[in-house]
């Protein structure tokens, strides 16, 4: 009883949202800027560094969807990796979540491999954490909760 009480409640608060944002690796981020401001008619909103991660991102608004662009600015940057391996394309998905240790915590045990199993801070002022792919399909998922201050 308090056990299926507990798996209702935690239906709401730590099940993934919706998809965040959809983040693609490219080799080169002030042309790549140009071509997804052609394809979306706007241009994006924000550029940020994420030094720990060896990145630089740009973000899109595509209706209720967000694009991530990133680049690599280090030769160790898991971006530099992903395109040397893979080449440009899709990178990761992102998904919204209200308490991102606790569905780390709930993934854990689900048996899901975490490449960060503490959150950190990623761009667009979120805090993140990887799933590793070679537990979810090949699929690089990214969990995010807003940073409120
Ligand atoms: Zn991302």
């Amino acid at each position: 009883m308090v056990f299926k009480f507990s798996l209702f409640v935690a239906q709401f608060l730590f099940k993934m949202k919706k998809i965040e944002h959809i983040g693609i690796a490219v080799k080169n981020i002030e042309s790549s800027n140009h071509l997804f401001a052609s394809l979306f008619g706007k241009k994006h909103y924000k550029t940020e560094s994420v030094a720990s991660e060896g990145v630089m991102t740009s973000f899109f608004e595509c209706g209720p969807n967000k694009i991530e662009l990133l680049q690599a600015t280090s030769e160790d940057s898991p971006i530099a990796k992903f395109i040397e391996k893979k080449g440009e394309g899709i990178h990761h998905i992102a998904f919204a979540v209200d308490d991102i240790e606790a569905e780390i915590e709930r993934l854990t045990k689900e048996g899901f491999k975490m490449i960060h199993e503490k959150p950190k801070k990623g761009a667009d002022n979120k805090l993140i954490a990887f799933l590793h792919p070679k537990s979810t399909n090949g699929v690089l998922i990214e969990l995010c909760q807003d940073i409120h201050d």
